[in-house]
């Protein structure tokens, strides 16, 4: 039965108003055993939209686990109006083994919508697409920076698309960020299946960081209450950022890095982002903003070699662009604590006089 009162969610049902713990079978392992995923389907007493919100589908990404795994502590909680599908753990073989990849080295996350006969991770993404997509109108997929990596909190969406860039822009992020992601990304392949998704980034691999999930458990709330699934308006924070363009500045030599801007930083044109040096102190070479913009992305490992990445910078149109989102961020509690918890896992210097 599939009236509002009465729903089946992975072959069980669930009444209106109430949850369901369970599990969807995904594949099989080397032992022949079944491998699941679990899931908390939440329902609303009255009719409304529904949104799925996963974490860990790169199975190394666990700041939108953590976030997930809050907001369900409280039994009580869920929507009003509407069905919440949470799923704390979407890649369970890559989790598994703290692994970004699948157990034969693929990313899931570029294998959607997958294909029934197709190889494990193009099953396990039809599965996941067949069972969860199809049934959703909304969704919200949760990652952080890749591994030696971290990002600011930022939500990514295709603005050609209304929807998308209405969930990024209700999810309250201090930056949302135009892009559609790559062929076969989940955002990407379920916003064209009809379920707009957006993707939100924030933080390291293999943590779960207090204000990121500050952060996310935030969004997702916010989310909701843009959909009418809870009472009452986002919190979005004023004067929003919304990048078009961003860069990676990469290291011209091999050596040591010293950073001078944090996530989060605003920088203008020129301005001094990083130095490194030869472990002795020696043949400094300093890394200079491109353009105004906005720290959205950097590494946390100092030792590079020419063309790493180092600092990634979302383009900002002017100095007083730059002036306005520093006071935004400043403003909003939660992007005011981030920045101070993220900078603290980098030694951040200020650049003193050019040496090189
Ligand atoms: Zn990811």
């Amino acid at each position: 039965m599939n009236d509002w009162k009465n729903q089946t969610w992975f072959g069980r049902d669930v009444a209106a108003g109430t949850y369901l713990n369970t599990e969807l079978e995904i594949t099989e392992s080397y032992s022949g055993r079944n491998i699941t995923i679990p899931i908390r389907v939440i329902r609303g007493a009255e009719p409304g939209a529904t949104l799925f919100v996963t974490g860990a589908l790169h199975g190394d990404e666990l700041n939108g686990t953590g976030a997930i795994r809050s907001l369900i502590s409280d039994p009580q909680w869920g929507p009003a109006r509407g069905n919440l599908i949470m799923i704390p753990v979407l890649n369970v073989l890559g989790f598994e083994r703290h692994s970004r990849y699948l157990p034969d080295r693929r990313d899931l996350n570029r294998c959607f919508p997958g294909h029934a006969g197709g190889s494990m991770a193009t099953r396990m993404a039809r599965v996941i697409f067949d069972s969860i997509v199809s049934r959703c109108d909304y969704g919200i997929d949760l990652h952080t920076a890749a591994v030696r990596r971290t990002n600011y909190p930022n939500a990514r969406a295709d603005f050609n698309e209304p929807e998308c860039l209405r969930l990024a822009t209700a999810f309250g992020a201090g930056v949302i960020l135009d892009n559609r992601g790559p062929k076969g990304s989940f955002r990407r392949e379920a916003t064209t299946a009809g379920c707009p998704t957006i993707v939100v980034e924030g933080g390291e691999v293999w943590k779960v960081e207090p204000s990121v999930l500050e952060c996310m458990s935030r969004g997702i709330v916010n989310v909701l209450k843009e959909l009418d699934m809870l009472d009452g308006d986002p919190e979005v924070p004023e004067n929003q950022v919304k990048l078009r363009t961003t860069k990676w500045v990469r290291a011209e030599r091999g050596g040591f890095m010293e950073m001078h801007v944090s996530p989060g930083s605003t920088v203008v044109a020129g301005q001094p982002l990083a130095t490194n040096s030869s472990l002795i102190q020696e043949d400094h070479n300093r890394l200079e903003a491109p353009f105004d913009g906005i720290v959205i992305g950097m590494t946390t490992l100092p030792a590079v070699q020419p063309g790493e990445p180092v600092i990634h910078l979302g383009r900002l149109s002017s100095s007083k662009t730059v002036r306005r989102v520093r006071r935004q961020s400043q403003a909003d509690d939660i992007q005011r604590t981030t920045q101070e918890h993220l900078s603290t896992n980098i030694q951040v210097t200020p650049p003193g006089e050019s040496r090189s």
